[in-house]
C-alpha cells in the first residue's frame, strides 16, 4: 500500500475521531441543562408539599378560632338565659346554644381530619425532601463527570489535532483538496473495497480494470459514482486455511476424524 493510502485512512480515522468527539462535547451542556431541570423539578415538589402544609395549618387554626368563638357565645347565651323573662325567649337562647355547639361540633370533625391528613403531609415532605437531596447529590455528581469528560474530550481533541497537521503535512496539496472536498459534500472521502468489487459507500459495482488496479493498492483511485478515494481490503484468512496452516503434527496430535482429510 502507498504510504499516501495509509495517511489517508489515517487522516480519514482521525476525523472521524474528531468529530464524534465534537458532537459529545456538544451534547454535554444539554445533558447538564437536563439534570438541572430534574433538580428544578424536586425542589418545585418540595415547596408544593411545604405550601401545602401551611395551608392546612392556617386552615386548622381558623377552625380552632372558630371552636373558641363559638364558646365564647354559648357562654354568654347561658349568662343570657339566667335573665330571660320569658319561655320564648330562654328556647331562642337555648336554640343558639345548640346551634353553636353543632358549629363547634363541625370544627372538630374538620381538625381531626387535618390531623389525619397531617400525618401524610409528613411522609410526602419526608419523600420530597430526600428526593431533593439525593437529587442535589446526583446533579453535583453528573454536572463534575460531564466538567471531567469535556475537559478529557478536548485534550484529545488537541492531540489529534496535532497528529491530523502531522498527516496532512505528509500528503499533497492536490490529494488533500480531493481529499477534503468529498468529505464535506459526502462526510466521509475513503471507501473500501471488498472481494465483492463495490464501492462500499455508494454500493456501486466497480468496472474490472478498477477493481484490478484498486486490488494493487498502488494507485490514486477514485469512485467514478461517489468520488470517494478506494483501497482495497483483502479478506480475512479463512478458518479452514487458519487450521491448515496451524494443523498438529507429531505423534499424538491427530484425532481419529483427520485422518479422512489426508491426502
Ligand atoms: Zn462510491
Amino acid at each position: 500500500m502507498t504510504s499516501d493510502l495509509q495517511n489517508l485512512i489515517e487522516l480519514q480515522g482521525i476525523d472521524t475521531h474528531i468529530a464524534a468527539l465534537r458532537a459529545e462535547i456538544a451534547s454535554l451542556p444539554r445533558h447538564v441543562a437536563e439534570i438541572e431541570a430534574k433538580l428544578a423539578g424536586s425542589k418545585a415538589r418540595l415547596e408544593a408539599a411545604v405550601a401545602a402544609g401551611k395551608a392546612d395549618e392556617a386552615a386548622r387554626r381558623k377552625h380552632e378560632s372558630e371552636i373558641r368563638e363559638q364558646q365564647q357565645k354559648i357562654s354568654k347565651y347561658r349568662d343570657q338565659s339566667l335573665i330571660v323573662k320569658t319561655n320564648d325567649e330562654y328556647r331562642a337562647l337555648m336554640h343558639e346554644i345548640q346551634f353553636a355547639e353543632q358549629k363547634i361540633a363541625a370544627s372538630e370533625d374538620q381538625i381531626l381530619e387535618f390531623m389525619v391528613a397531617a400525618d401524610v403531609r409528613k411522609e410526602v415532605l419526608r419523600k420530597a425532601e430526600a428526593e431533593l437531596k439525593a437529587d442535589s447529590a446526583e446533579n453535583d455528581r453528573e454536572k463534575e463527570e460531564a466538567r471531567r469528560r469535556t475537559a478529557a474530550d478536548e485534550k484529545e481533541m488537541a492531540e489529534l489535532s496535532a497528529k491530523r497537521n502531522q498527516v496532512r503535512g505528509a500528503l499533497s496539496e492536490d490529494v488533500l483538496r480531493h481529499y477534503d472536498r468529498v468529505l464535506k459534500l459526502r462526510g466521509t472521502a475513503l471507501a473500501a473495497v471488498y472481494e465483492n468489487q463495490m464501492c462500499s459507500a455508494c454500493s456501486v459495482v466497480l468496472r474490472p480494470q478498477v477493481y484490478q488496479e484498486v486490488m494493487t493498492n498502488q494507485g490514486f483511485l477514485t469512485c467514478d459514482t461517489c468520488k470517494r478515494i478506494l483501497y482495497y481490503v483483502p479478506p480475512p484468512p479463512r478458518p479452514e486455511d487458519d487450521k491448515a496452516a496451524k494443523a498438529p503434527v507429531g505423534p499424538g496430535a491427530a484425532s481419529p476424524g483427520d485422518g479422512a482429510v489426508q491426502p
